[in-house]
């Protein structure tokens, strides 16, 4: 009966997970929203973890040096395609022409052309590599990558939930089966399919998001 409260107050405790009217019509979106509500149970578990021996999270809403000085950002290929619908068809209002304007001008090593007014305009979206990135006890100085300057503070998040977030990719692609889809993710099977944020070109997102360019090919 304990055990049971405590699993209750804990799951209120964990994120929920996003949804979107879409998810009928468009095929891949709950394995995306899947993949993203099981790391984000992970993160937030691992999370409560460190708070309950004592440590401060430091990251928080407006601190966001990390998105202009990591330059070495992994996104998986249905992230890649979450980030195009997302801007396109969900990101409206007055940022969008700032957005469009990143995204048309962005060079490597650039800050992440999705920050905008140090805030990431993508949140909802933001790739596994940004969600698993979490840093406790003092915000990141610019320009600092504590990974390096103090691996400690860093998070490391649960293997276990972050295979299974992969796995969640998988039927996109072509392996449905769960227990190939775990195996598959364990081996590694996406690696080679990963990009860095930096090395991609988003003029042509910009270029999409006026209807200007050819569709996604992944
Ligand atoms: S990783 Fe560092 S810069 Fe980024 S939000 Fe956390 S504390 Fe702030
Ligand atoms: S996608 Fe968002 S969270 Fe990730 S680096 Fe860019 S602005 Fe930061």
């Amino acid at each position: 009966m304990r055990r049971k409260k405590r699993l209750r107050a804990r799951s209120k405790s964990y994120p929920e997970r996003l949804s979107f009217p879409e998810e009928t019509s468009v095929k891949w979106l709950p394995m995306l929203l899947d993949a993203y509500h099981i790391a984000d149970k992970g993160i937030a578990f691992a999370i409560q973890k460190r708070i309950s021996r004592g440590e401060t999270l430091a990251c928080a809403k407006g601190c966001s040096s990390c998105c202009a000085t990591h330059v070495t950002i992994p996104v998986y290929p249905l992230e890649v395609v979450g980030i195009y619908w997302y801007v396109i068809e969900k990101f409206m209002g007055p940022e969008r022409i700032e957005l469009k304007r990143q995204l048309a001008g962005f060079k490597k090593g650039s800050p992440c052309p999705f920050l905008i007014n140090k805030a990431c305009s993508i949140h909802p979206m933001r790739p596994l590599a940004c969600r698993h990135f979490n840093v406790f006890n003092r915000p990141c100085e610019p320009g600092e990558d504590p990974y390096y300057t103090r691996r400690g503070d860093v998070l490391t998040p649960d293997d276990k939930f972050k295979t299974r977030a992969v796995a969640a990719m998988l039927p996109f692609h072509g392996i449905k089966d769960r227990a190939k889809r775990k195996l598959a993710a364990r081996s590694g099977f996406l690696d080679s399919q990963v990009q860095n944020l930096h090395e991609i070109d988003w003029n042509n997102l910009a270029l999409r998001m006026e209807g200007k360019a050819p569709p996604l090919k992944v």
